[in-house]
């Protein structure tokens, strides 16, 4: 559908973005249900304001499985000062808030995959609503865009910020050096295997300076990748001029996926025995995994090898694997 022939988005929201100072309140979008004959689903959302200046969107719980974008974003909304701001934060904690709320990657209402659903619709399921407020009403407003990720419960991951290759060699540098200023252990210039529908595609379509991270994973979240990510989105936050004050950059290492080479999957069932932990050195050839089959004692296991040399950048997480799961990522050391 031409943009201009869609209806508006029936979200409604509760804050105000052009005020100053801190609005908490909600994203409603009607969800009319078995349990709430004109209910809504109440997506979070904070507004920190001080004057003109640049606006940055800050996101987490695209997957809601996701925990690391949760914590930093929920505390940051809860304490940042806006006499410390110059511009506009709006902090979305949980973005596709019925999976958050469920635990699960995709929403339990309609089973979408929130960053495999933009540029959405106003017209369509509940999680391309959600795409398509943040396509037309939020994206349009920001100079950058931050939005957490981590494994979720099947992927584990050294943690990193990332951005992605672009046409625009100009966007591509400012979204680098945006990752550069994030300082998380790692930088990733990142490669997506299925970049349909995404989220960052579509704010990348837009010009936006868009920083994606992964930062650990597991369905959890970890004391150092909590701090990577309330360190992380201060910096950026600093980077961008929207807020002052002392931050704290560290050393980051840079990583490449220079190909599709960088992904292993799984073409047999059963249990998985990592060979290798997340950050250590792999190289070409080497056995990284193997699946052993679980159905009776004596057969041979199935051998995964990394394809390039490189570190273990990201791995299956459950213990158990079956065809097609993605079981280990591979990123070369710049
Ligand atoms: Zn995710």
């Amino acid at each position: 559908m031409l943009a201009s022939l869609m209806p508006p988005s029936p979200i409604v929201p509760t804050v105000a973005f052009d005020k100053d100072g801190v609005q908490h309140g909600f994203l409603r979008l009607p969800y009319s249900r078995d349990d709430s004959a004109w209910g809504s689903v109440m997506i979070p959302i904070a507004v920190i304001r001080n004057g003109s200046g640049p606006t940055a969107l800050l996101t987490g719980g695209n997957h809601g499985d996701e925990y690391e974008g949760p914590i930093a974003l929920f505390d940051l909304a809860r304490t940042l000062d806006p006499r410390d701001v110059s511009g506009t934060i709006i902090i979305v904690p949980a973005m596709n808030y019925p999976a958050f709320r469920a635990g699960t990657r995709t929403s339990p209402i309609d089973k979408g995959n929130l960053n495999r659903s933009f540029p959405g619709r106003p017209d369509g399921t509940v999680t391309q609503k959600i795409a398509d407020y943040f396509t037309r009403e939020l994206l349009p407003r920001a100079d950058i865009v931050l939005d957490f990720h981590s494994g979720g419960k099947t992927l584990d991951f050294v943690p990193f910020a990332a951005a992605h290759i672009l046409a625009d060699k100009t966007q591509e540098a400012r979204a680098f050096e945006a990752v550069k200023a994030f300082s998380a252990p790692w930088s990733m210039r990142m490669l997506e295997i299925d970049a349909v529908g995404m989220y960052d595609t579509t704010a990348e379509e837009m010009g936006k300076i868009f920083v994606t991270t992964e930062l650990g994973g597991g369905g959890t979240a970890r004391a150092e990748t909590v701090a990577i990510a309330k360190r992380g989105v201060m910096n950026v936050l600093h980077h961008s001029g929207i807020v002052s004050g002392k931050v704290e950059h560290r050393e980051t290492r840079w990583l490449d996926m220079p190909s599709g080479d960088c992904f292993a999957f799984a073409e047999d069932e059963g249990m998985i025995e990592t060979m290798t932990d997340l950050g250590d050195p792999v190289t070409k050839g080497q056995i990284i995994a193997r699946i052993h089959p679980v159905g009776r004692t004596g057969a041979a296991p199935a051998e995964i090898r990394a394809k390039m040399d490189g570190i273990l950048a990201a791995r299956h997480f459950p213990g158990l694997v079956k065809p097609g799961d993605c079981v280990a990522v591979a990123g070369v050391v710049e």
